[in-house]
């Protein structure tokens, strides 16, 4: 590779797009990194004006822990970018070889101090992570690779909202779902990159981008072994769910930084980052891995139970206060008995009774009033008369009733709806035996909820044709369908899903790609094995492989034909016909195709051969024959174009025997020159070496020619004599008489 000003001295490091060598620049006689994009991409226009443009970004930004780029440009076909050269490898080479802790430190507020920089001119890198931290030969570590960021200022012209760029072990929650992003998203990035050259190992790792994704957006945030837990809090906060929960710039994590560089004791122990090493911590103390909640949501989590339990202990001493009070006012003024009595005889109505009733079906009439409260009324009229069967049937009405808006809330999605009145029903009924219950399908919807719509974002974000993705997604998908049985949304998704599938299923079969119709088959049945689309493209799939033997079959009947012969004869039984039949269920079928080509070629020299013995009829035959089987024209045309260069030869040398019998009787012999008897025949030997008419025509020339010369000798033009005779000797080299005769006559001329 040649590029003019510089002198490539060799290649340094691939990219996904480009190699990156190590070159002169003439110009100042320094050494610096040259990128060269790969000719795949540079013949790109969309490509190079994006390549240029980011470029220009790139070169706006000038910090000591950011790669400088001097130059870009392109160069006839090359596409070129001429950035400074950073000789000391990069971070997982560091890792590799082991890092003190205090060294790590470092490293992250390089890249810390970078980010503030890059974030302050509103830029985002997007794709933070050990590859794209490299070293400057004094040990700084600089981030190179600006090649996906963004302006944040000019984002929306640039990426489209939705589409995810990065990789997907580094990126942010916000990043994998495909929302907007701002600098704290890099932040994350460096809180997975920092997580790693701790342990070894990225935070959260699945075999697909979707359930990475999930990870980052519902796992908790992993421990890190214990003689590192200095380090805890810091991680935590990096790695926290939300941006506003993070260290909301470079500056502050540097801060952070210095404080526990300040603090912790290990930092001059050596970490090796190898995935082993943290296996191994692993297998040997599970209490090194208890993994704790996002903190955040944990104390908001428990911050609610708190205010939960409260409420209820509240409610409680409530009751307790008006039972007794109830209690002892109707102690003082009446002994109970004589009330029970006199209600029980039906004497009278127990005007306690009475009144604490009325109180009941009061509250309960008003919208205003909470379950407890309205409960808490009819057990007041208990506690009076216990067996006061109105009361019982209120209150187990009332239950019943709460009961099934809770379910009813939760089968309608309103999750919220449900939690309040499930919230009201543990104050009212504390003790009730479907509590528990109750509470585990509200939780199950509330996890559903939420697996459900990460899901959702996910699969928009990365879209369907990533099938360990699109595997990962049913899966959630089903477990929302455990959690929370005929969630509608959940079933509407897999069914989407399973049509997205057996469609793609069907389109291979059609096209005979039985193997990924399966595949995709069995996508879509892990969906939704119910939906009747299956039916579809099974069908299709079958169809796919019973036409596939029928192929298979007809393909060996025709070469079974070519054995025997049977090329383009007799019709019906003859390989050509069956390969047409073949192409036009398979129009790409490589042993068709090829069979036919063989075909031709055989033809031809038939053809050639038939020709040659003049069996022009035959030819034709097999003209007819070839186009009646359906080869194609250009084939067929060149046997034909055979056969008629032979009919107009053999055409030629007629006309010639012809003329050249005329002229031989007019006496044009050898003259004049455009136009001869012999100069005819001489053709005709070319057209139709050996033709017998011709030579005799030749032998009866030249007899003329030896005769109009002995008249001549006769006559005394001997000069004459000689010149026709040397003419016919011409014709017939081989005649004795004739060259005795010449000797004769040179001899005599000589004498006289
Ligand atoms: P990609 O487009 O894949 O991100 P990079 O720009 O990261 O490509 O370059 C690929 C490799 O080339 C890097 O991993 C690194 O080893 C090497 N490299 C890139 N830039 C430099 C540089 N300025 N100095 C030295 N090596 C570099
Ligand atoms: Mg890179």
């Amino acid at each position: 590779m040649e590029l003019p000003g510089f002198r490539i001295e060799r290649e340094i490091g691939r990219g996904g797009m480009a190699r990156v060598h190590l070159a002169v620049q003439n110009k100042f006689g320094r050494l610096v990194a040259l990128k060269i994009v790969s000719a795949d991409y540079a013949n790109d226009t969309n490509f190079r004006k994006r390549f240029l443009r980011e470029s220009r970004i790139n070169a706006q930004l000038t910090h000591p822990n950011i790669v400088q780029v001097y130059d870009v440009g392109a160069h006839e076909s090359l596409l070129y970018l001429v950035m400074e050269y950073l000789s000391g490898g990069d971070l997982n080479q560091r890792l590799d070889r082991g890092m003190r802790v205090s060294e790590l430190i470092d490293v992250i507020k390089d890249i810390g101090k970078a980010l503030d920089y890059a974030h302050l001119k509103g830029f985002i890198h997007r794709d933070i992570k050990p590859e794209n931290i490299l070293f400057r030969e004094e040990g700084s570590a600089v981030l190179t690779d600006f090649g996906i960021a963004r302006t944040v200022s000019r984002n929306a012209s640039l990426t489209r909202v939705g589409t995810v760029v990065g990789t997907p072990q580094y990126m942010s929650p916000e990043q994998a779902s495909g929302r907007e992003l701002d600098g704290r998203s890099d932040l994350y990035s460096l809180g997975v990159v920092f997580y790693r050259m701790l342990t070894g190992d990225v935070p959260y790792q699945a075999d697909s981008a979707v359930s990475i994704g999930i990870k980052h957006l519902q796992e908790p945030i992993p421990r890190l072994p214990h003689y590192l837990s200095a380090f805890q809090p810091m991680i935590d906060r990096m790695l926290a769910k939300k941006p506003e929960h993070r260290y909301q710039t470079g500056a502050e994590l540097g801060g952070a930084l210095d404080e526990v560089r300040g603090s912790a004791t290990l930092t001059s122990t050596t970490l090796k980052s190898q995935i082993v090493t943290t296996q191994e911590i692993r297998a040997v103390g599970s209490t090194l891995l208890t993994t704790a909640r996002d903190p955040v949501h944990a104390s908001r989590q428990s911050r609610r139970q708190r205010r939960r339990r409260s409420l209820r202990q509240a409610l409680s001493v409530g009751l307790l206060v008006s039972l007794i009070g109830a209690g002892s006012w109707v102690f003082v003024q009446q002994p109970q008995w004589i009330n029970q009595l006199m209600a029980a005889t039906g004497i009278i109505e127990d005007p306690m009774v009475q009144v604490a009733w009325n109180d009941a079906q009061s509250l309960h009439q008003d919208p205003n009033q909470s379950l407890g409260s309205i409960v808490a009324g009819y057990r007041r009229v208990l506690s009076i008369e216990p067996e006061h069967v109105a009361a019982l049937s209120a209150i187990e009405g009332l239950a019943a009733q709460w009961k099934d808006d809770v379910l009813q809330a939760l089968e309608q999605g309103n999750l919220a709806g449900a939690e309040t009145k499930l919230d009201e029903f543990v104050g009212a009924f504390p003790e009730d035996p479907v509590l528990a219950d109750l509470t585990v399908q509200l939780s199950n919807h509330q996890h559903a909820h939420s697996l459900l719509t990460t899901t959702q974002a996910l699969l928009m974000s990365h879209g369907l044709s990533d099938i360990p993705s699109a595997t990962a997604a049913i899966q959630a998908y089903k477990e929302v369908l455990r959690l929370a049985p005929g969630h509608d949304v959940a079933v509407a998704e897999l069914d989407a899903l399973a049509k997205h599938y057996s469609d793609l299923a069907g389109t291979a079969a059609d096209a005979g790609d039985v193997d990924s119709a399966m595949n995709f088959l069995d996508r879509a049945s892990a969906a939704n094995a119910e939906l009747p689309d299956l039916a579809v493209a099974r069908e299709k799939i079958q169809q796919a492989t019973t036409l596939q033997a029928a192929i298979a079959e007809m393909l060996q009947q025709a070469s079974a034909y070519r054995v025997a012969g049977a090329l383009i004869n007799p019709a019906g039984e003859n390989a050509a016909e069956l390969y047409h039949s073949v192409l036009a269920t398979d129009p790409d079928n490589v042993i068709a195709i090829q069979g036919i080509g063989e075909i031709v070629s055989q033809l031809l020299n038939l053809a050639i051969q038939l020709l040659a013995g003049g069996d022009l009829s035959e030819v034709q035959d097999l003209v007819d024959r070839a186009s009646a089987v359906g080869l194609e024209p250009s084939a067929v045309n060149e046997i034909k174009e055979r056969l008629d260069g032979e009919v107009l030869r053999l055409a030629t040398v007629e006309r010639h025997l012809g003329n050249a019998k005329v002229l031989l009787k007019d006496g044009f012999i050898t003259e004049p020159q455009e136009g001869n008897a012999v100069s005819l025949l001489r053709e005709v030997e070319r057209l139709d070496p050996g033709n017998v008419t011709a030579q005799d025509l030749l032998s009866r020339s030249a007899a003329r020619l030896a005769a109009v010369a002995q008249e001549a000798f006769d006559v005394g033009l001997s000069e004459d004599a000689k010149h026709y005779l040397e003419l016919a000797l011409t014709v017939m080299p081989d005649v004795e008489t004739w060259r005795t005769l010449r000797e004769e006559w040179e001899k005599s001329t000589a004498t006289r």
